[in-house]
């Protein structure tokens, strides 16, 4: 979500750089820039004034009452000044004699709404009698494109704020409740457990997944993550002794260093932290640091989704976890696909050499449940054996 969110405001700012540049030297001018309104002030977002750079550069602001702005807005002042000689108003202003100005063109810059949200202005020092209404048109359809990839930009700030305000709301209104899968030994056949997998309130429905990334990008992430699994663990006490509880948890949550706090006062001989993520792992020094107290204290580590992709296998080797959970996208045919039954068997050979278990994820067909046990699968879980369920159902199979 992010990432396409700073490629945009990225684009946009390059585009609008080089629609000054082009309108500048069109005009023969020595500043351009683009400005937008805040809090009474102009501030410059981008500028393109070569060699000028200690006069104005991006981020510098003026108060809106010292410029023109205002008066070109209300129609006081023209959009095109060739000589702000001939202008009493621009006389009157004392920024017409500091800076000094002595030609300036500029085009407001409207929102979709209408509403003012900066300008897209040239000057120089020097009156220019040669500037035309041709110049400003030309100016103003640089000043479409900027006002055009300004609009966009807007509008992705303002979703991403409507994204975070409602990530806070599920936050603090704990809009999402888990839900738990039975894990069970596969010879002899036997329930030992539960995965902890969420479930958000608010409609349409979005997948847990979803909602975590979203929370990621949004700043939110590890915030999200550690109230999910704190309503997760509530479950625990609950349980028959026999029964352990597997929860997931991204890298950042891990690395925050909350985890230990959380796990505190619970019997954590019956607790599995899956560690869940895609990406690449950036410091594995630091996340083992991380977990080292969380594992000295008797939780077991899973990898999951082993095999879904390169970083899986690098977090096996790397964290070298009590658990490797197989991806559901191994398991989904391991009884007729001859490569995926290859890599899956690959998979318990590492497992049983480097003293892990084996759990396999997402088992939908008897024919997928013998197949990962004539492989030497120990444990499995998957709608075959029991969809998540809310805690009661859950207490109740448990027995
Ligand atoms: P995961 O941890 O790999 O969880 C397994 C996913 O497979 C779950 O999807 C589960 O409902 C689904 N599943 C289980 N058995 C079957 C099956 O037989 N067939 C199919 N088609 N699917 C099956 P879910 O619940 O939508 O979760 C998706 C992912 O979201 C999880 O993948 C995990 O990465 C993340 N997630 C879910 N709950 C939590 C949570 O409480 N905390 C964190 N940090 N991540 C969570
Ligand atoms: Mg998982
Ligand atoms: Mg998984």
């Amino acid at each position: 979500m992010f990432d396409g969110l700073m490629a945009t405001a990225t684009q946009g700012r390059s585009t609008i750089q080089r629609a000054l540049q082009s309108v500048r030297q069109h005009l023969g001018m020595e500043v351009a820039y683009v400005s937008r309104f805040e809090n009474g002030l102009s501030v410059f977002r981008e500028v393109d004034a070569p060699g000028l750079e200690a006069l104005i550069k991006p981020g510098d602001s003026r108060p809106l009452e010292d410029v023109y702005c205002l008066h070109i807005l209300a129609g006081r002042l023209p959009e095109l000044i060739p000589d702000t000689g001939a202008e009493p108003i621009c006389q009157s202003m004392p920024i017409t004699h500091q800076v000094p100005i002595g030609s300036h063109a500029s085009i407001p810059i409207r929102l979709p709404d209408g509403s003012p949200y900066g300008m897209f202005c040239c000057l120089s020092p020097f009156p220019n009698a040669t500037l035309n209404p041709r110049d400003l048109q030309v100016m103003r359809v640089f000043a479409d494109i900027a006002a055009h990839e300004i609009a966009v930009e807007v509008a992705e700030a303002e979703a991403q704020a409507l994204r975070l305000a409602e990530l806070r709301q599920v936050i603090e209104g704990r809009l999402f409740s888990p839900r738990y899968q039975p894990i069970h030994t596969l010879s002899p056949f036997a329930l030992v457990g539960f995965e902890a997998l969420c479930r958000f309130t608010p409609e349409p429905y979005r997948s847990p997944d979803k909602w975590f990334d979203a929370a990621h990008a949004a700043g939110v992430g590890v915030e999200l993550e550690i109230a999910v699994m704190r309503e997760a663990l509530a479950a625990l006490p609950q349980l028959p002794p026999h029964c352990f509880i597997s929860v997931n948890a991204s890298p950042p949550s891990i690395l925050g260093g909350a985890l230990p706090r959380e796990f505190d006062g619970l019997p954590q001989d019956r607790l599995i932290l899956e560690v869940t993520e895609h990406a690449p792992v950036a410091d594995y020094a630091a996340l083992r640091d991380a977990l080292a107290p969380i594992r000295a204290a008797g939780v077991r580590l899973a990898i999951d989704d082993a095999g879904a992709g390169y970083s899986s296998l690098q977090h096996i080797l790397e964290l070298r976890p009590d658990i490797i959970k197989l991806d559901m996208g191994l398991v989904r045919g391991v009884d007729t696909d001859m490569a995926k039954r290859a890599l899956a068997s690959a998979l318990c050979l590492f497992a049983k050499e480097t003293g892990a278990q084996i759990v396999a994820e997402g088992i939908e067909t008897a024919s997928e449940l013998a197949a990962l046990e004539n492989l030497g699968v120990c444990k499995g879980q998957g709608y075959l054996l029991g969809k998540p369920m809310e805690m009661a159902a859950a207490v109740a199979l448990a027995g």
